[in-house]
């Protein structure tokens, strides 16, 4: 995990402290404030934080430190992490929008997968762009997943999901995964296309997750594509991608709660190893750092 989005660095000067005082409590909503946990789960965690410390009677930083991580910990675990793939073919819709990674999302879960044993198959159905399916077909062959392209530039999206589910009840192929273009949650239209590709998807297989693609680096704003995504898009699970960037660890929690959805997949960085599922435990003891 990258050290710039743990909070260790910030919290850093209060745990080698002799003892817990005013200056504390500053200073640990302040580094929850800026790792991006929000004003609201801030002060929700300080003050649970203070009546554990009162309760226990403890002066002792290092008390503290254990007191947060597990305080994370129960947060997170709120959520089911794990995702939902044992229908066959077990499709999964990825959307988002414009450049928070879904097609580099989608390479490396299709890799991801395979080390499990799993056949995937991938459908390009972001078919605005020609560069679009050549930019999938390459992830898709770093991946090891085969592809079902569009037959014809600007082909309905729906029909491209269509085929790649057909492909897959043909072949046997264990795992769909389709690409969608990206659009802004602030367009209605390409909104209602969202919805009429997984009516389409419905009439041949059960959609076993839709993954909303959030770049961490996008902060609170994230938080509202995702309110506009989960009305139209029927969401199952949260990925966050560019954890590596200049993200802030607080927006995993944050996002989560807001949206009641849970997170599933972390992505931290452009290669193909460069993804993992979410664990709540290791999460938040390398986020206290
Ligand atoms: P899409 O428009 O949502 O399909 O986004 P892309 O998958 O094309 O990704 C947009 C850009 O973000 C590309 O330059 C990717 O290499 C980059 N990107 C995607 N995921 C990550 C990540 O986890 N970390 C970093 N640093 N870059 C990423
Ligand atoms: P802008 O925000 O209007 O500049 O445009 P975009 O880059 O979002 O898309 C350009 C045009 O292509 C839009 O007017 C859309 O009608 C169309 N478009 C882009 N993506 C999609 C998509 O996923 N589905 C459909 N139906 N149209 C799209
Ligand atoms: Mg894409």
């Amino acid at each position: 995990m990258a050290e710039k989005w743990s909070l260790g660095r910030a919290l850093r000067g209060m745990f080698v402290k002799e003892t817990i005082d005013e200056n504390t409590w500053d200073d640990l909503e302040a580094a929850l404030i800026t790792a991006d946990f929000g004003p609201d789960i801030t002060e929700r965690i300080v003050e649970d934080l203070r009546d554990k410390v009162d309760r226990y009677g403890t002066t002792d930083p290092k008390d503290l430190k254990r007191m947060l991580v597990e305080s994370l910990e129960e947060r997170f675990e709120r959520f089911d992490t794990t995702l939902k793939l044992t229908e066959r073919p077990a499709v999964v819709l990825v959307v988002g929008i414009n450049g928070v990674g879904k097609t580099t999302t989608i390479g490396k879960f299709a890799h991801f997968l395979g080390r499990y044993g799993r056949s995937i198959v991938v459908g390009a159905a972001d078919t605005f762009r020609a560069a679009a399916v050549e930019q999938l077909a390459t992830w898709a062959e770093r991946g090891g997943a085969a592809i079902v392209r569009p037959e014809r530039e600007g082909q309905d999206p729906a029909s491209v999901a269509f085929q790649t589910i057909e492909y897959a009840q043909r072949t046997g192929t264990e795992i769909v995964l389709v690409d969608t273009a990206g659009r802004l949650h602030t367009k209605a239209g390409l909104m209602d296309e969202l919805t009429k590709v997984r009516r389409v998807i419905e009439k041949q297989a059960p959609i076993s997750e839709v993954l909303l693609v959030l770049d961490a680096t996008t902060g609170q704003n994230g938080v509202l594509q995702a309110e506009a995504f989960l009305e139209h898009a029927g969401v199952t699970g949260l990925v966050i991608s560019k954890l590596d960037g200049s993200a802030k660890g607080g927006f995993v929690l944050a996002v989560q709660e807001r949206t009641g959805i849970p997170v599933k997949l972390l992505g931290e960085g452009e290669g193909i190893g460069d993804l993992t599922g979410f664990a709540p435990h290791a999460f938040a003891a390398q986020l206290v750092g």
